[in-house]
């Protein structure tokens, strides 16, 4: 692996190069060289992406690489600068405070690749945090966006996951109470990093010339289809931003991912899912629902809220990119697409979690029905479906309360309307289901559902083992998490639902920034 400097050399970098918390203007990115950890250690990694970027991890250098203390001669490490809207408010600059990439590589199929270190120490735009990362939230980014992957949803990747043998104060619930915990470095691997927010900070500063070359250096590095850039050329590239975006949160929305903070800084110009903090998965199926403990009034980054939060967002990224344009029409025509272009997703992807090919305009009322029943009593979302998938057009009653009540926190609660509601929807949709043919159905249904999602619950059970030097438990679920809609029967227990003591634990429902 040969790690070059692509990016510093072709956008403008800070002439400062001390690295101490300030403003930086008329730059993309400032040099920033990781601190050296005490005792690193490499406790897993990726074996698909380690190869196919021709990575030897038995290489005693490799958890100095991957730390950042071992720096290429052929590269410039650097953090980027980027500002961003957070929960709704224009925030100013944030940029890269505990990122730094090592540089760029070329994959053995000649595809481009960042890599990047989460936690390896400040920089210049680490503002009060520390630059430092716990194992607690490396072990969910590294997981999750591994699980994300192979569930078919665009992501940022892991690569490798480092024990520094450092120990960082985090105050998690911001309340005063600072325990100790591990700190941990993950790299991850994106064919860029570039958020919205990239390009909100040269507009909010007028840097109209950096403005362009970041979105020209986007356009003929990661779309380079679209051609030459120029004003046709940028309306197509928002258009696909746009289309990729919805695209993925609609998958979200599929799986049951709520992201949680989806401020523009969060929000990748390749409309890939980037940086995993307080996240979590639906357990009983609740649009309102948020794991982010402080986002618990307002709710904005709640499951329901995504797609809305998406255009939200492209508006924001429209105002930013709009000095390219010599007026607003062409953005205003791309962002009014986003609804049918979300819808058309979306639709497709409700038909097919009901095992039906396509949606038909003829069924809204089923899908509406659907989304009410589950929210009737508290019903898991990832089991309801597999579960509904034994569901025969022919069973009866009886049959169909068997299938249905393992998807219930409360199956006691499985009578009087409740039931009844269950069951006239059930019969409507067994109605629809026998257009299909049957297998088609099954084979629909199993590749829209997984059975197998990043459990909040496991993740923290994943992190508790860690924390006392196991990574065994991480690496069983993660294996099962690479084939999310196979049956994997000595693994059951990975796809049960929330246990008990699970409901109240901070760490699985109940989460924060802090990492
Ligand atoms: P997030 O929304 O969690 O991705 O982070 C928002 C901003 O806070 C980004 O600019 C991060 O780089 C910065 N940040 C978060 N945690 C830290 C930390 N421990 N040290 C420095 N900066 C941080
Ligand atoms: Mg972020």
């Amino acid at each position: 692996m040969q790690i070059n400097d692509d990016f510093t050399t072709a956008l403008p970098g800070d002439s400062e190069t001390r690295n101490y918390p300030r403003q930086v203007y008329q730059s993309v990115w400032s040099k920033t060289q990781p601190v050296a950890a005490a005792a690193p250690k490499l406790v897993s990694h990726i074996p698909e992406l380690t190869s196919l970027l021709d990575i030897d991890v038995s290489n005693p250098d490799a958890a100095h690489i991957f730390t950042g203390s071992a720096i290429s001669k052929t590269a410039t490490p650097y953090s980027m600068r980027y500002g961003g809207h957070q929960f709704g408010n224009w925030a100013g600059q944030l940029g890269d405070g505990r990122a730094i990439a090592l540089g760029e590589v070329n994959d053995k199929n000649g595809q481009h690749w960042t890599l990047q270190l989460k936690g390896a120490g400040p920089t210049p735009y680490s503002r009060q945090g520390d630059g430092y990362a716990v194992l607690r939230s490396s072990i969910r980014e590294y997981m999750c966006a591994e699980a994300i992957h192979h569930l078919g949803i665009p992501t940022t990747r892991s690569l490798t996951l480092c024990t520094t043998g450092e120990t960082i104060p985090r105050d998690v619930f911001y309340d005063g109470n600072v325990t100790m915990e591990q700190g941990a470095i993950v790299c991850r691997a994106a064919h860029s990093f570039i958020r919205f927010g990239n390009f909100e900070i040269h507009a909010a500063y007028e840097e109209t010339d950096l403005l362009k070359q970041l979105a020209d250096y986007v356009i003929k590095r990661d779309y380079p289809h679209l051609g030459q850039p120029g004003p046709a050329v940028y309306q197509q590239w928002f258009r696909e931003i746009l289309q990729r975006t919805a695209n993925t949160v609609a998958n979200w929305q599929r799986v049951g991912f709520v992201h949680a903070v989806m401020n523009t800084d969060n929000m990748s110009i390749l409309g890939q899912t980037i940086d995993y903090g307080p996240y979590g998965w639906l357990e009983e199926y609740d649009p309102r629902w948020t794991p982010n403990y402080i986002d618990n009034s307002m709710r904005r980054y709640s499951y329901g809220n995504q797609p809305e939060i998406a255009l939200w967002n492209l508006y924001r990224l429209a105002n930013a990119i709009l000095p390219l344009f010599e007026s607003t029409e062409p953005l205003e025509e791309v962002l009014k697409e986003y609804r049918g272009t979300y819808d058309q997703i979306w639709n497709k992807i409700q038909a097919n979690k009901l095992g039906l090919q396509d949606y038909d305009t003829s069924d809204k009322n089923l899908y509406e029905s659907l989304w009410t029943t589950l929210k009737s009593t508290g019903t898991d979302y990832t089991i309801f479906f597999r579960q509904l998938a034994k569901v025969t057009p022919e069973m009866q009653e009886i049959e169909i309360e068997i299938q249905l009540k393992p998807a219930l926190y409360n199956p006691e609660e499985f009578k009087g309307d409740i039931a009844a509601g269950f069951m006239q929807w059930v019969t409507q949709w067994q109605a629809c289901t026998a257009r299909t043919d049957k297998d088609k159905r099954l084979t629909t249904m199993l590749q829209t559902n997984p059975k197998y999602v990043l459990r909040n619950y496991l993740a923290l059970n994943a992190i508790d083992a860690a924390e006392t030097g196991d990574f065994s438990l991480m690496e069983n679920i993660m294996k099962v998490l690479r084939t999310p809609y196979d049956e994997h029967p000595n693994e059951e227990g990975f796809a049960s639902r929330r246990p008990d003591w699970a409901t109240t634990r901070p760490g699985c429902t109940m989460l924060t920034c802090s990492s």
